[in-house]
C-alpha cells in the first residue's frame, strides 16, 4: 500500500514499484547491435535473459555509447589437428579481420602432401565451384608449411586446406592473427562476449543512462544473420524502506489520487521517451531509419518509431555498379548478375544448384531473369 504522509513518498512508492522491460525477438547481421537504455538511480537492478540463434553475440551493460568504446587490437591463436579424406576433401577456418594493422600466420605441419590457400569469400567461391582464382597466398603440394598475409581490405578470410591426392593427410596446424580495430568492451559493467546465451542480474553502483548492447561480432561466428531475443527489466531503486499504514479515512481519496498521479506520469513518460530515444540517435551521429521529426511528437505518442538496430560497417546503400566488376545493378539487386559477387552483408554459403541458362526464372528463388544474367540478382544462383 502507498503512504499518504507526503506526495513525494506517493510518487517513490510508485517509482519504485515501476519497472521497465524490453522484450523482443529481432534479426541481427553480422557486425550489428541492438540497443535499448534507462536513465536510471543509483542502487538500480537490470535483470536480463538474451539468447541467439545461430551466431554467437557479446552483450554489454554500459553507461556508454557504443561509438564511444575504445578500438584495440587484439591477438589470438588457433591450433588444431584436422585428418583429411582423399581425393577431394578441405578443411577452412575463416577469420574476420579489419583493415588497418591486421595480420595472419599460418604454421603447419602434413603426414602427406596437402595444398593450402589464404581467399576471401569471393576467392572461396570462386575455387569451390571449379574456378581458378590467384589467392592472397598458396602453398601448393607441400608437408609443411609458413604462410603470412596483412590484411588490407576489412573482410572475411579463409585459410583453407586441400586434398586433391590419394593419401590420407593428418594436418597440425597453428594460426596467430593480429586483430585490429576491435572494439574493447572490458571497461563495461557486463561484458559477456561470443555466448549464445546469458542471463544474470546487476545492480548498477552510478546514476545515469545505463544501455545493454547486443553486438554481433563477425570474428566470432560466421553466419550471415542471428535471430536474438531479449528479455531485460530495469528496476529502479528503491527509496522508501518502510510501508506506513493508511489512515482510515483516506481509503477513498488514495486510489484517486494515484491514478491521477499516474495517468499524468504515464503522459509524461510517453513524451519524454519518444524524444529521449530520437535525440540520443541524433547525437550517436547514426541517423535511424523511419525517423520522425521531433515536431510531431505529440501526447498520443507512446513509442517514437525507430529502430535501434545500427550497422557499424555495411551500409545500406543502393548501389549503382557492382564494386568487384563494375556491372551496372537493377535497384533492389543483391548480388551482381555478371560476376555473382553479393553487394551487402557477408557473403556465406555456395549456391546449390544452378538455372538452366534458357530459364527465365531462377530455380533456387523464382523471381524473373533478364537476358544475359549470370547469376541471380536475389538470392546469387548461378546461370548455366
Ligand atoms: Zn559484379
Ligand atoms: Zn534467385
Amino acid at each position: 500500500m502507498f503512504s499518504s504522509t507526503s506526495s513525494s513518498n506517493i510518487f517513490a512508492g510508485f517509482y519504485s514499484g515501476s519497472q521497465v522491460n524490453y522484450r523482443s525477438t529481432e534479426t541481427l547481421y553480422f557486425n550489428e547491435y541492438w540497443y535499448e537504455y534507462e536513465s536510471v538511480s543509483a542502487g538500480s537492478t537490470i535483470t536480463f535473459s538474451i539468447s541467439s540463434t545461430p551466431a554467437k553475440v557479446s552483450f554489454i551493460i554500459a553507461d556508454q555509447i557504443f561509438s564511444s568504446f575504445p578500438s584495440v587490437t587484439k591477438t589470438g591463436s588457433i591450433t588444431d589437428q584436422i585428418t583429411l579424406s582423399n581425393n577431394d576433401d578441405f578443411w577452412y577456418e575463416m577469420l574476420y579481420l579489419e583493415a588497418g594493422g591486421s595480420s595472419i600466420s599460418c604454421t603447419f605441419n602434413s603426414s602427406k602432401p596437402v595444398d593450402f590457400f589464404i581467399a576471401d569469400s569471393t576467392m572461396f567461391n570462386n575455387w569451390y565451384q571449379g574456378g581458378t582464382p590467384s589467392f592472397y597466398d598458396e602453398l601448393t603440394n607441400v608437408t609443411s608449411g609458413v604462410s603470412t598475409y596483412t590484411i588490407l581490405t576489412t573482410r572475411d578470410y579463409y585459410l583453407v586446406w586441400y586434398n586433391p591426392y590419394p593419401t590420407i593427410p593428418t594436418i597440425n596446424y597453428s594460426i596467430s592473427y593480429v586483430a585490429a580495430n576491435v572494439y574493447d568492451f572490458s571497461g563495461a559493467l557486463i561484458d559477456n562476449e561470443a555466448v549464445y546465451s546469458s542471463s544474470s542480474s546487476v545492480t548498477v553502483a552510478t546514476a545515469g543512462t545505463w544501455y545493454f548492447y547486443i553486438y554481433f561480432d563477425p570474428m566470432n561466428s560466421p553466419e550471415e544473420s542471428t535471430t536474438i531475443t531479449f528479455d531485460v527489466t530495469y528496476t529502479p531503486a528503491s527509496t522508501s524502506g518502510s510501508t506506513p499504514t493508511t489512515p482510515a479515512n483516506l481509503y477513498y481519496v488514495v486510489p484517486i489520487i494515484i491514478i491521477i498521479i499516474v495517468f499524468v506520469i504515464i503522459i509524461a513518460v510517453a513524451v519524454s521517451r519518444s524524444r529521449r530515444k530520437v535525440s540520443t540517435q541524433e547525437t550517436m551521429g547514426v541517423p535511424p531509419t523511419g525517423e520522425i521529426p521531433l515536431t510531431s511528437l505529440s501526447p498520443t505518442v507512446t513509442q517514437a518509431p525507430v529502430t535501434p538496430r545500427i550497422q557499424t560497417s555495411q551500409p545500406e546503400v543502393a548501389l549503382s555498379r557492382c564494386y568487384s566488376c563494375g556491372a551496372e545493378m537493377s535497384p533492389g539487386a543483391l548480388y551482381c548478375i555478371r560476376c555473382g559477387r553479393k553487394q551487402q552483408g557477408r557473403q556465406v554459403g555456395t549456391p546449390d544448384r544452378t538455372t538452366p541458362a534458357k530459364a527465365r526464372n531462377c530455380s533456387l528463388c523464382g523471381s524473373d531473369l533478364e537476358p544475359g544474367t549470370k547469376f541471380c540478382a536475389y538470392c546469387g544462383t548461378p546461370v548455366d
